[in-house]
């Protein structure tokens, strides 16, 4: 069975490496691999497969969703994130929502839009687009190889090219990527989601529990580290029900708890 944990994703890089020339969305000539992931819900485990895709050398593509109902890239601590997968290396896109367009701006100046705040906000070109959900919104697809400079990866050029497996809902459809590998394929566009790879063997829907409430923690800790500062917090805790072995639960240390 084909895991997807930490060191299982070694192993398949391992192999990958060994057949493929990793280099964005990049490509030339036979043997380009895109590697890429779509960051629907978890920053922090697209951090951990772009550390390990270093340790093996590798360029892949992340594309960020600038409407994704879990991070926000004006927050410091997602921009930062992102900001060392790109220093790593890697290519950075958009991953648009057609749904996220409320307003029915036109596509084109709503891709701008995002193209522009994920520049600014992490200083960075950004150089390739896809787009979520991507069967439910087919009818809204722009199939042309470049979208305002930015190369398509769903463009019927890549489509064409490239033989294709995504890791969607957490588990392989026909064949597993190890599997996928040992076709031997003369191009191949792999599409994975960091919420789906974790460090120990889950099931699906744990995986994605676990993230979700990581981040949970994370923000409480946060908002608590906040009120930390300037003693708010030994003044408060009592009052808003934070009790002793909570603020040890979270390594949170204030003085004068009685
Ligand atoms: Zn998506």
């Amino acid at each position: 069975m084909s895991k997807f944990t930490e060191s299982s994703y070694r192993k398949i890089l391992k192999v990958a490496k060994n057949q493929y020339i990793f280099n964005g969305s990049q490509t030339v000539g036979k043997k380009n691999a895109i590697w890429r992931h779509d960051v629907d819900v978890s920053p922090i485990r697209a951090l951990k497969m772009a550390q390990i895709e270093k340790e093996y050398d590798l360029k892949c593509v992340y594309h960020i969703l600038l409407s994704s109902i879990h991070y926000n890239i004006l927050e410091p601590e997602t921009s930062k994130i992102f900001s060392q997968i790109s220093s790593m290396g890697h290519e950075m896109g958009i991953h648009f929502d057609f749904d996220s367009n409320i307003n029915k701006l036109d596509i084109l100046e709503k891709i701008k839009f995002e193209k522009k705040i994920l520049q600014t906000m992490l200083n960075i070109k950004v150089e390739s687009i896809s787009f979520h959900n991507f069967t439910l919104n087919k009818e809204n697809i722009v199939y042309s190889k470049r979208i305002l400079g930015l190369r398509n990866l769903a463009s019927n050029h890549i489509k064409r090219n490239f033989d294709y497996i995504s890791d969607s809902n957490g588990f392989w459809n026909d064949i597993s990527l190890i599997d996928f590998l040992e076709k031997n394929y003369k191009n191949i566009h792999v599409l994975t989601h960091p919420v789906w790879w974790s460090k120990e063997d889950l099931l699906p829907i744990q995986r994605y529990e676990q993230v979700l409430k990581d981040r949970l923690l994370d923000n409480l800790i946060s908002y608590l580290k906040i009120m930390q500062t300037e003693g708010r917090l030994t003044k408060i805790a009592k009052r808003i029900g934070i009790s002793k072995n909570l603020l040890k639960k979270y390594n949170i240390n204030i003085k004068n708890y009685d």
